[in-house]
């Protein structure tokens, strides 16, 4: 008797901020994302991340769009877009809630940097869970008297619920190699943020949640994101979302040796464009790992 098994279908997904230009790191990361759904048959998909209120800029979002479309990158079905996500990300907050992982902190930036006591996590300091501590009644009365706030989990509540984790992560480039477990290590991040004071979810929490209703099996992003996957490890296990395999890629650095991004100025594929450029030249040079002068890849 014959087990067949059916083939894993491959969806990947590229995911960026609409804060900016999409410059040729951006464009590199998308044709690594794409050729790797491609190469298996499988899909890659397009999600704007527009819930960053202060950031975000709805007129960036038709530039990525074009500079994609003009690089060769095809995506399937809609784009989605996280502002129209809201009371998914709604959802999950009260489930978390109504589970005892989640406070409201009334904490400001400037509270957070004057506690000596903090601790340097990989996004900067840690809570040192100020908050955490509220009684449920003056939780209620600040909020009720309008105290803008955020909602923070409390990790080691959470990691106690959930136990030990792992993930599964992919050598880059994708290929032959055998992929590896790696800890999850969500407490180095402290009780991070998941709902802002000025956006109604984090990074964390969305960008999770996304991935599972795209149906996502494979996560290729920058090695800058690296440490953000314990997080997002943990409340997949909270929430019972699958889990994908993760590719994190090394990010490419400018002539200053400083990784590109899009405040410095870093090449915008618009402006390739607009020089023109031919897509199909710089998609190949890309894919080759041949960036223009001046660019090279950070060394793992
Ligand atoms: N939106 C994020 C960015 O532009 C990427 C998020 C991700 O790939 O998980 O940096």
């Amino acid at each position: 008797m014959t087990h067949l098994v059916a083939p894993l279908h491959m969806v990947t997904r590229f995911a960026p901020s609409p804060t900016g230009l999409l410059h040729v790191g951006h464009g590199w990361s998308a044709l690594m994302g794409h050729a790797m759904a491609r190469a298996a048959g499988g899909a890659f998909r397009l999600r704007i991340e527009d819930i960053d209120g202060t950031r975000s800029r709805h007129e960036h979002v038709a530039g990525i769009l074009a500079d994609l479309r003009w690089l060769g990158v095809d995506w399937d079905g809609e784009a989605m877009f996280q502002s129209r996500r809201l009371d998914q990300y709604d959802a999950a907050l009260a489930r978390l809630r109504a589970e005892g992982l989640l406070y409201p902190c009334f904490c400001t930036r400037a509270d957070i940097q004057a506690s000596l006591t903090a601790p340097h996590g990989p996004e900067g300091p840690v809570y040192p869970g100020t908050c955490r501590g509220l009684s449920t009644a003056e939780r209620t009365r600040r909020i009720a008297a309008g105290e803008a706030h955020a909602w923070r989990i409390d990790i080691g509540r959470a990691v106690a619920r959930v136990g030990g984790l792992e993930w599964r992560a992919l050598p880059f480039p994708p290929g032959g190699e055998a992929d590896r477990r790696v800890t999850a290590a969500p407490l180095i991040h402290g009780d991070v943020v998941l709902a802002r004071k000025d956006a109604p979810a984090s990074y964390h929490l969305s960008c999770t949640l996304d991935d599972a209703a795209m149906g996502v099996t494979h996560v290729l992003r920058g090695d800058d994101l690296f440490t953000a996957t314990h997080v997002h490890r943990l409340i997949q296990a909270l929430l019972d979302l699958p889990s994908p395999a993760y590719v994190h890629h090394p990010l490419l650095l400018g002539a200053d040796g400083r990784r590109l991004a899009k405040r410095d100025g870093a090449i915008a594929l618009a402006e390739l464009r607009r020089d023109g450029m031919d897509p199909a030249v710089l998609a190949a040079d890309l894919r080759a790992g041949r960036f223009p002068i001046g660019i090279t890849l950070a060394s793992a």
